[in-house]
């Protein structure tokens, strides 16, 4: 997990601002017709025939993520996945990036180029072009801003708030995976502090760490359902676990929902995992987060074209209002949803 090798260090302040931007950004090729214009003016200069998505998310050294067993190539990715994340939870295009730092001298400039090549590498897999930024110092760690800009026709456009009574909630891929590699991880730094020599044991947990580290954002269930011809009449993507995200559906559509936990889908590590761990995989799927799968609701006219499809997972419906937003477990009782966030089942 760790390798202490020997690297070497140039330290920030050789290069300056305007030479540390240039070293970063002097290899840009623009992919998309929308860019008129990059990195190196006062503003980029984007030009759209459609709508413009706009998203931004801050991310804080101590807060939202630890270097000590985060390699800087996965966080400058990662950075990017939850922000395009966003943009495709729109069932829009992400087009551009911009990214700003502010970063302390305790960072060579070796460091921020691991940093940068994890948001190239996410640029070239995702057709992003990164237009611009800003570069500053911090007296103390690392701070990530990254906007993503898409783009979308009007008429494709999904808003949290278009959930109708009857329709079928949707979720891609498998869920909790990404809290529980963070546990993993998590307990193997202790180990790793209390003996430094410990190798660390993350055989059995590859996926989990994997989802923790370098996940994906769903791009292609985006494309996917293009191609099926079905539109969500309500999109989110989960950030903060299944739970949250439906609650957000349902308050803005104005409706309540039915979720059965044994539709939940759960990758076979998860509930190994959750058994070694003495935890329950339904809260964990409920109130995990960090899986950026797509949570979306179809109509029942839509279903046989989503039927069957590994990706797409049915795991319940939109009900009346005046109903709950409602858990149907397996022994056949019905538990309300709550809103539990992050901070909520870090401080269990
Ligand atoms: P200004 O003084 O107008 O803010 P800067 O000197 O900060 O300009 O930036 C020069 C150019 O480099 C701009 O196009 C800006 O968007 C881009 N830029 C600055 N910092 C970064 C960064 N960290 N990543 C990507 N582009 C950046
Ligand atoms: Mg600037």
């Amino acid at each position: 997990m760790l390798e202490n090798k020997e690297q070497s260090r140039t330290s920030l302040s050789e290069l300056g601002e305007f030479g540390l931007i240039e070293h970063l950004t002097g290899q840009i090729k623009i992919k998309n017709k929308s860019t008129v214009k990059g990195v190196g003016d006062d503003c980029a200069v984007l030009q759209s025939k459609d709508q413009v998505v706009v998203t931004t998310d801050l991310l804080v050294e101590g807060v939202h993520f630890d270097l000590s067993y985060v390699p800087l190539k996965h966080l400058g990715y990662k950075a990017v996945m939850v922000n395009i994340s966003d943009v495709y939870a729109m069932n829009a295009m992400a087009k551009q990036i911009t990214v700003s730092i502010a970063v302390s001298n305790r960072f060579p400039l070796e460091a921020i180029e691991e940093l940068y090549a994890g948001i190239y590498l996410a640029c070239e897999k995702y057709g992003v072009d990164l237009v611009g930024g800003d570069t500053t110092s911090s007296t103390k760690g690392l701070l990530i801003s990254i906007t993503a800009i898409g783009e979308a026709k009007k008429e494709d456009l999904v808003y949290r708030s278009g959930a109708n009574v009857n329709d079928l909630i949707v979720v891609s891929g498998d869920l909790g995976a990404a809290y529980l590699g963070l546990q993993v991880l998590e307990r193997e730094k202790q180990v790793f502090q209390v003996n430094p020599n410990a190798q660390p044991e993350l055989e059995n947990y590859t996926y989990l760490v994997e989802r923790q580290l370098k996940p994906e954002a769903r791009k292609d269930i985006v494309e996917l359902l293009k191609s099926l011809e079905v539109k969500p009449t309500a999109m989110i993507d989960i950030s903060d676990g299944l739970s949250s995200e439906i609650l957000h559906i349902c308050k803005q559509s104005k409706t309540g929902c039915v979720i059965y936990e044994d539709k939940i889908p759960l990758d076979p590590q998860v509930i190994s995992t959750c058994e070694e761990f003495n935890l329950d995989s339904t809260t964990i799927a409920l109130s995990g987060g960090e899986d950026y799968e797509l949570l979306f609701t179809i109509s029942q006219k839509d279903f046989d074209k989503i039927k069957g499809n590994p990706n797409l997972t049915v795991i319940g419906y939109i009900a009346d209002e005046s109903q709950d937003c409602a858990l149907t477990t397996r022994a056949n009782e019905k538990i309300k949803l709550i809103a539990r966030g992050w901070n909520a089942l870090s401080e269990e």
